[in-house]
């Protein structure tokens, strides 16, 4: 099962717009200078706004008027300034392995300097043009019938430059001891079904310069028709898009499992060539049962598969490699995809760096052998420690807190406080990290060394098979600025680079760290038990331990929840999808709720200290605040609303506060400001 990945990472939304490039002096964070011993970031305030009509406002207000996206960034706020630090850190660490003339081949320096060497040697892909793709180009044009797209296909996922299939081990949801080969719809060039089907003119909008981007891009591979291929590569995509399941549905862990045999797969879309494909992925034998997510749209692609005629599959599959290695290959193929990818899709004006984006694609491809330098040089030891100690106060607060439940069943609780009781914490980096030995990193050819890291990171995942589950495997670098829960681990994950400034204060008096960090740790605990982890017990088995009535009881509550986000509009004419968000939402709500709990466990009966005029209750939700700090485009916040589980900023925390009972109380809010709900509007799961 997927992991719920849980930053506000709107900047993440598409993959070149996750990376830092270094901040216009406008789009610095004030944080740094008005700081004191409460870690309260007053110079940000807006004291023309109440905290009891708009927290986010009062809380951050001046910082939203003064301080610009940077024209590189779809997004800005306290998780990309966290995230700069690190890619300043990560940079120094990349750019001294490619000048380190001493680095033994093979060795991690010189993997990270000669890949991050080919990544900026312009004028050397100038040369190449589409050279590099040869080997592919060719594998298309060779295709001879469409039971020969299967091996193709193969290849593709192998690479990483995606079919309409996608394959991926997993752990097995009902048997979460094993690893299974996962089946799953794909093959889309715009984020989600909703950008081809969707009637709202800004959507036209997109598709039609979507469109402009498949010609243009054919035509610079020096395809003569690249008119009519394109309309006829974004109907087929649109077909493909009709049949596939939306992001709610995706949503739903048990329609998403149906496991069955090669043969039964075979049965349900005979077109496509299971056993070549199984084959190729390198999975073969190993794979006598695959899980398959959207059965239906397996059905739907094998007519569209017989309906298409085989040259639109070949102009298909020529744009798919084109656009998966566009960014890796000339200056005009590089402008074309930022054109689209960046400008489009997330309102980006202008394109970060090369040198910046070399640093990322290192650091995409190298994951564990940049971290483990990383951690070396930036996080120190005794953070992972004092970490450990909030997590475990988090856990005493949902302990206590689940005894004292008034609206859920014994029998409920105890299974509760059983999976609970088996949450492992992983804080900081791995206890033991990847072999990147058998990889071979050439100075002298990007597309080699970007083709070579995926199909590393493929095999890795299919050398799984047949293997006990590995429990100390991340599923994130420790320079990675998030946080996850992997409900089939059913685990909390913190990487080193969650865990410093502004999200971190190692300075200031733990309230503000307790909302700022706490709110991730609350939330991430609070998949656990939302409306899809209460679908996973300790041991991460797809089993449901709640009773029925107490099933519908959380139900009624998310039902509440999910009308009330549905109000919130980040940009006019669109609102958030309150069914999409909502196991995101539901942990938001707990996060806080467990923040205050946590942070009064840990005072261990002493008062709690009054800080530059704040209680250190208020200290917690101006924490909270600081850390979800963000502002987006609004093409960016379009996408976001489309596509991503999350809330944008604003509504995480008011969203949040509304319904937290000790809102109130820190800040007096009553009847009439604008923040309050009537008691009986308000939804507390925990
Ligand atoms: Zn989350």
């Amino acid at each position: 099962m997927k992991r719920i990945l849980c930053s506000a990472l709107i900047a993440g939304l598409f993959a070149g717009a996750a990376h830092a490039a270094p901040a216009k002096s406008t789009a610095a964070s004030s944080t740094s200078a008005a700081r004191s011993a409460s870690g309260v970031d007053k110079a940000a305030f807006d004291p023309s706004v109440r905290p009891q009509d708009d927290f986010f406002r009062y809380t951050q207000g001046t910082w939203l008027k003064d301080v610009d996206i940077p024209a590189d960034r779809a997004s800005w706020g306290a998780f990309n300034v966290a995230q700069e630090t690190v890619e300043k850190q990560i940079r120094t660490i990349i750019e001294g392995a490619a000048q380190d003339k001493r680095a033994k081949a093979g060795s991690d320096t010189q993997k990270m300097g000669d890949f991050y060497a080919s990544y900026v040697d312009l004028e050397r892909r100038d040369t190449l043009g589409l050279a590099p793709l040869k080997g592919d180009l060719a594998r298309i044009a060779a295709l001879k019938d469409k039971a020969s797209m299967a091996a193709l296909a193969a290849r593709f996922e192998r690479i990483g430059a995606g079919s309409p299939v996608n394959m991926g081990v997993r752990q097995d949801n009902r048997d979460s001891t094993r690893y299974i080969v996962g089946i799953s719809q794909g093959g889309l060039g715009m984020p989600n079904r909703d950008f081809y089907l969707q009637d709202e003119a800004r959507l036209a909008d997109t598709r039609a310069k979507y469109l402009a981007h498949v010609e243009k891009m054919l035509t610079l591979a020096g395809h003569a028709n690249a008119a009519a291929e394109a309309k006829t590569i974004v109907a087929l995509e649109t077909e493909i898009a009709k049949v596939q399941w939306s992001a709610v549905q995706n949503r739903d862990p048990i329609k998403r499992y149906n496991k069955m045999t090669v043969t039964g797969l075979a049965a349900l879309a005979p077109g496509f060539d299971w056993s070549t494909y199984l084959r190729d992925c390198g999975v073969g034998s190993k794979a006598n049962e695959v899980v398959v997510s959207q059965p239906s749209y397996l059905q739907g692609l094998d007519k569209i598969i017989a309906a298409t005629p085989l040259e639109t599959w070949k102009s298909y599959y020529t744009f798919r490699l084109l656009s998966a290695y566009g960014t890796y290959l000339t200056q005009a193929f590089d402008d074309e995809s930022f054109a689209f990818r960046g400008a489009v899709l997330s309102g980006t004006k202008v394109n970060r760096p090369l040198a910046t984006r070399g640093v990322a694609e290192v650091n995409r491809g190298l994951g564990e052998v940049v971290g483990k330098v990383y951690v070396q040089n930036y996080f120190p030891a005794e953070r992972k420690q004092q970490v450990r100690e909030m997590v475990d106060n988090f856990k005493l607060a949902y302990q206590e807190r689940i005894e004292t439940l008034d609206w859920m069943s014994p029998d409920t609780k105890k299974a509760a406080q059983a999976k609970l009781a088996k949450i492992a914490v992983k804080v900081g980096y791995p206890d033991k990290w990847r072999d990147y030995s058998s990889l071979t990193i050439k100075r002298d050819d990007l597309v080699g060394n970007v083709m070579r890291t995926r199909e590393f990171e493929h095999q890795r995942g299919v050398d799984k098979l047949g293997k006990p589950v590995d429990r100390t495997e991340w599923g994130m670098t420790p320079q990675t600025v998030n946080a996850y829960y992997s409900p089939t681990l059913n685990e909390i994950v913190f990487p080193a680079a969650r865990l410093q400034s502004p999200l971190y204060d190692a300075s200031a008096e733990p309230a503000i760290n307790y909302g700022a960090v706490g709110i991730s740790i609350g939330h991430e605990m609070s998949h656990a038990f939302d409306d899809q982890g209460s679908q996973y017990d300790g041991d991460g088995n797809l089993r449901n331990w709640w009773t029925k009535e107490d099933g519908e009881k959380f139900a009624a509550k998310a039902k509440v929840l999910v009308a009330q986000y549905n109000g919130y509009s980040p940009v006019e004419g669109y609102h958030l999808n309150g069914e999409l968000t909502l196991g995101e939402n539901i942990a938001d709500n707990a996060g806080a709720i467990m923040a205050s709990r946590a942070y009064h466990i840990s005072l261990k009966g002493k008062p709690a200290p009054v800080i530059d005029g704040y209680t250190a209750e208020q200290r917690i939700f101006m924490g909270m605040a600081q850390a979800r700090r963000g502002k987006a485009r609004d093409a960016a916040l379009i996408a976001q609303v489309k596509s991503d589980p999350h809330s944008p900023s604003e509504f995480r925390i008011n969203g949040s506060l509304r319904n937290h009972p000790g809102y109130y109380e820190a800040f007096g809010v009553k009847q009439g400001d604008k923040m309050y709900l009537a008691p009986e509007e308000r939804v507390i799961f925990w």
